[in-house]
């Protein structure tokens, strides 16, 4: 695009940072991915949509992106410090099936709800891929940064500088700090290995020089980011969580290998912009709420969404809505209106090419660099990237979108300049019809009657120009799987 520099917030220095790629001409990031112990709910969905929203801009900008979302089937424990079960056998027990089916499915689930959020094809490495290279870096960092007890092999967290400053507040009583596992020098030190206990069998165990067992959780993304990306590699994400434990313990685990000390130099943490997304949380009718989370027992699934009628990307788009670093709350009335929103997009770009005259076919992908005739719409495209640019401020490129949008002067230049623009959203604007945000819910049932009494409420609200309460009608009619059918050519009005 233009020359607008990227500006990044870095949780390493609480700053906005311009995007300087460490190679040149390339974007190399990294995002912390599930463990495929169970579903992800929309909240980790949100993690990746921001990861791949990230990705998008980066090469919309020019940049070669190499993009790795890894999958944990190994090694995490119910809490992220170093209590509890190891997730993954919990599950298989639980389940009466071998830990390597479980991952493979809720893999396979995984990948699917990203293929329905439009997250473009990333590297999944698993992290049972690289047990020995796990161990290779154990051997090689353990004998200055590391103490074997019983239990396993631990980090020691004041071998390194500055532990813990991407959390800020490293407490000893915060989340996940208990000390449960005697013999640890500090309380945020770490298993980089964990021992099977005498007697026992795990399901997913390998030999090493410190007995048989499975490699710690951190350590995963410490070799797998430098596997397949180098260190130093540009940008790091993950949900807001993984700023506290997580990954201040990928970069205690980064500076031990590099064999570099303080953090005062970036390059030291292994990745050079870390960046967190905020929460999705819930508000639930007892007023209680919070994150969403799984160990919640019931949790809300992206499938949920499709079962009660609602397009995945209304899902999305509900996402890009609000800034990634800001809490969203989640509410079906706001996914609804992420949906109305959708449609009005779709409508508006449909509407575009009537006035263009072109199929939809005709309007095909264009370079970047291609030159429009008949009107310039490059003030509105730098508008835009400056949005954008000015980390990831999507609700107001969102807006500046639509403003376009919703204009009809100029329709073959004006659907250029967006379909441009809209690579960076990944709203599928330019694909789907408006037909194909109709999705009937799982348990849609109404009478025939019930659905004339609603159509003939819609006519009369239209025939007073009440748009809000016939769209309203319309949109309530579809959540109960009814398809309102304006000016359908053979003159139904309706379909379930
Ligand atoms: P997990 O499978 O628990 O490791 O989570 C996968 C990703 O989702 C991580 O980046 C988490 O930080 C992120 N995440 C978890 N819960 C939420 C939430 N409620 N909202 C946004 N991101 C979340
Ligand atoms: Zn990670």
């Amino acid at each position: 695009m233009t020359d607008t520099p990227l500006k990044l917030f870095n949780s390493l220095t609480r700053q906005l940072e311009e995007f300087q790629p460490i190679h040149e001409g390339e974007a190399r990031v990294y995002s912390c991915g599930p463990t495929v112990y169970n579903y992800q709910h929309i909240g980790n969905m949100r993690a990746y949509v921001f990861a791949d929203t990230l990705g998008r801009v980066l090469q919309w900008k020019g940049y070669k992106l190499t993009h790795v979302i890894n999958i944990t089937d190994v090694g995490h424990l119910t809490s992220d410090a170093d209590e509890g079960e190891d997730k993954m056998e919990k599950m298989a027990a639980r389940e009466n099936k071998s830990a390597w089916d479980i991952a493979k499915f809720y893999q396979e689930d995984f990948e699917r709800d990203l293929a329905r959020l439009n997250v473009q094809p990333k590297q999944h490495p698993r992290a049972t891929e690289y047990v020995e290279a796990m161990i290779a870096w154990g051997e090689r960092i353990a004998e200055k940064h590391c103490y074997e007890l019983e239990s396993g092999l631990y980090f020691d967290i004041s071998t390194v500088a500055d532990y813990g400053r991407l959390a800020r507040a490293v407490t000893d009583d915060g989340e996940g700090r208990i000390d449960t596992v005697e013999g640890k020098r500090n309380q945020a030190d770490f298993a980089i290995w964990r021992k099977t206990p005498a007697g026992e069998t795990r399901q997913m165990e390998w030999d090493s020089p410190w007995g048989r067992g499975a490699p710690g959780w951190h350590l995963e993304c410490s070799v797998m980011g430098e596997a397949l990306l180098g260190f130093p590699f540009d940008i790091h994400t993950g949900g807001i969580d993984h700023r506290e434990i997580h990954h201040p313990n990928e970069i205690a685990q980064n500076q031990a290998y590099c064999c570099t000390n303080g953090l005062d130099d970036a390059r030291n943490s292994g990745a050079r912009i870390w960046m967190h997304n905020n929460f999705l949380v819930e508000r639930r009718k007892d007023g209680e709420g919070g994150k969403m989370s799984k160990s919640a027992g019931e949790f809300l699934r992206l499938q949920l969404l499709v079962d009660k009628g609602y397009h995945p990307l209304a899902y999305r788009l509900m996402c890009l809505q609000a800034h990634y670093r800001s809490e969203l709350e989640f509410s079906w009335e706001g996914l609804q209106a992420a949906l109305t929103r959708l449609k009005r997009m779709i409508a508006g770009v449909e509407r575009l090419r009537k006035a263009a005259a072109i199929n939809k076919d005709e309007l095909r992908p264009l370079d970047n660099d291609l030159p429009l005739t008949g009107a310039d719409f490059s003030a509105v495209e730098k508008d835009f990237e400056k949005a954008i640019s000015e980390d990831l401020n999507t609700p107001k490129a969102l807006s500046l979108f639509e403003g376009t949008l919703s204009n009809s002067e100029y329709p073959i230049s004006r659907l250029h300049s967006l379909q441009r623009l809209e690579r960076t959203l990944g709203l599928n604007l330019f694909e789907l019809e408006r037909t194909d945000l109709r999705i009937r819910p799982k348990d849609a049932q109404l009478t025939e009657a019930e659905i004339e009494a609603e159509l003939q409420r819609r006519k009369e609200a239209r025939a007073a120009k009440d748009f809000a309460s016939s769209d309203s009608i319309r949109d309530s009619l579809a959540a109960k799987g009814v398809e309102v059918m304006d000016g359908d050519p053979l003159g139904w009005e309706w379909r379930l």
